[in-house]
């Protein structure tokens, strides 16, 4: 391993991982397996100060929900990743059809090179850790830019892995969006993106000057959908989970419900005492995440007003007590009948205010939300399979969880991602390693081949090979 210095200038360090990386084409199972090992136990070892520091990042955020929602996810997909490696770098054979034969063919699985990570603030660990993680063992060297929102998590990043790693394998650069945006100009193999649709986009045209390919994990406006088949509290716990863990900032949170018409009053009962019991108090509850900044709380705000002020009936579904805006953490809300054209309708909340809109029909849901830009998750909750099996055959989204809210994040077996403005491209487990690796088709040809058929000239033999 060379030693280079962590404070090189951000070009030196790419140049360094590059030269690194074309230096050593093929990198072995034991390497690969090491540089996760040395991740997985520098979690490990650090998981508790990790927790901390992210709660000095949001004010109020308890390590156990850290545990609970960001490093459970990371450690589970990591051993995954651990488990599986072997069988996933191995070649794949292909059958050869006739006219090729006898040669053999196989698919050769390759690291592409130096991967770019660009992380957001709201799993701070899972979020970039993770891609991390899969894109060393998938045998590339990393260069990894956390959140700036999260200045102590980033910074205790950026130091244990300074002592785990070498620069040329794998850094943490800290910084805003200025040295987000140098980062997202150098020419990565990969660039892996997590952060907003509006990100995106400057990230994917930086990117494309490059010709470097990305992943975009974007985010959106998630629907929720209650079927009239459903059992209404138990969903409504379900719902307020989803919503208010992390006070709504997780990506794939609910954004909207959509709900059977004349079933408002019984969801606005049933979701209130959902939020008191999951949350018995807002103000000091360390569990109850804070907003993670005065702009995205002033935000949130101006969405409610603008509701308030345009007649729809916000309710506030705090207990007793409240929220503390001191510690900027927001009363969970319910917004009834909002109308279209509010921006609580167009853009992603990312906060833990829930619009709902009464549907009438099945095919009215499903318009609702075709009309829109195709969202990151899409919850339904019912017992008529019939009904679910026909929202989810009409609509298309990047991932979906029936009966329950977030849960299809957690499982590895599944690729996680977005479709069109919630970003493109998928990871976790196998769907991840492949997408930090270039799958090289191989044909090996054998001297008796009868390829030589197909050669000039084209004259009678040739009528008679097509013919
Ligand atoms: P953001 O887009 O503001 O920032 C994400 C990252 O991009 C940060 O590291 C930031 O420094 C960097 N950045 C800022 N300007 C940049 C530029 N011009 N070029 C390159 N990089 C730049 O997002 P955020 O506020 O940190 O996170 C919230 C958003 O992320 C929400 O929209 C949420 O839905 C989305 N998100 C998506 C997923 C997912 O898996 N799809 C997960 C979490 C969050």
């Amino acid at each position: 391993m060379t030693q280079i210095p962590p404070t090189l200038p951000l070009r030196a360090l790419f140049d360094a991982q590059y030269n690194a990386s074309r230096a050593q084409v093929d990198v072995p199972l034991a390497l690969r397996r090491d540089r996760l090992g040395r991740l997985r136990s520098l979690v490990d070892t650090h998981a508790q100060a990790l927790a901390e520091a992210v709660q000095a990042d949001f004010g109020v955020r308890s390590p156990q929900l850290t545990e609970a929602a960001d490093l459970f996810v990371l450690r589970a997909g990591m051993a995954q990743v651990d488990k599986h490696l072997a069988r996933w770098m191995k070649p794949r054979r292909v059958a050869t059809p006739l006219y090729l034969q006898p040669a053999s063919a196989h698919i050769q699985r390759q690291p592409l090179g130096v991967v770019g990570v660009i992380g957001p603030w709201n799993y701070p660990l899972q979020l970039t850790f993770g891609p991390a993680a899969t894109a060393l063992a998938a045998g590339n060297r990393v260069m990894l830019k956390p959140s700036e929102l999260t200045p102590h998590t980033s910074a205790l990043m950026a130091s244990l892995v300074q002592q785990a790693f070498a620069a040329d394998e794998f850094s943490v650069v800290v910084g805003g969006p200025d040295v987000a945006q140098e980062f997202s100009r150098l020419p990565f193999d990969h660039l892996f993106f997590t952060g907003s649709t509006q990100v995106g986009r400057l990230v994917a045209a930086a990117a494309a000057a490059n010709l470097t390919p990305t992943t975009l994990e974007l985010g959106g406006k998630s629907p929720c959908v209650v079927d009239a088949s459903c059992d209404l509290e138990d969903a409504s716990v379900k719902i307020a989970h989803g919503k208010l863990l992390n006070a709504g900032q997780t990506c794939i949170a609910p954004d909207y419900v959509l709900l059977p018409r004349g079933q408002e009053a019984a969801f606005e009962r049933a979701y209130t005492a959902a939020a008191a019991r999951l949350f018995p108090t807002i103000a000091g509850n360390p569990d109850y995440a804070a907003i993670v900044s005065e702009r995205h709380q002033a935000r949130l705000n101006a969405l409610l007003e603008e509701a308030r002020a345009r007649g729809a009936r916000v309710v506030d579904v705090a207990p007793a007590g409240g929220g503390g805006t001191a510690a900027r953490q927001m009363s969970p809300a319910l917004v009834f009948d909002p109308e279209p054209d509010l921006r609580l309708m167009h853009e992603e909340i990312f906060g833990p205010i829930l619009p709902v809109v009464p549907y009438d029909g099945m095919d009215d849901a499903i318009t609702f939300i075709n009309l829109r830009p195709r969202p990151l998750a899409l919850y339904w909750f019912g017992a008529d399979s019939a009904a679910r099996d026909r929202l989810l055959s009409r609509t298309v989204s990047g991932g979906v969880t029936v009966n329950d809210t977030l849960m299809h994040v957690a499982h590895e077996g599944l690729p996680f991602g977005g479709v069109g403005e919630s970003g493109w491209g998928s990871y976790h487990g196998e769907s991840g390693f492949l997408r930090f690796t270039q799958q090289k088709p191989v044909l090996v040809q054998s001297r008796w081949a009868m390829g030589h058929l197909f050669y000039p000239p084209y004259g009678p033999r040739f009528a008679r090979v097509m013919g």
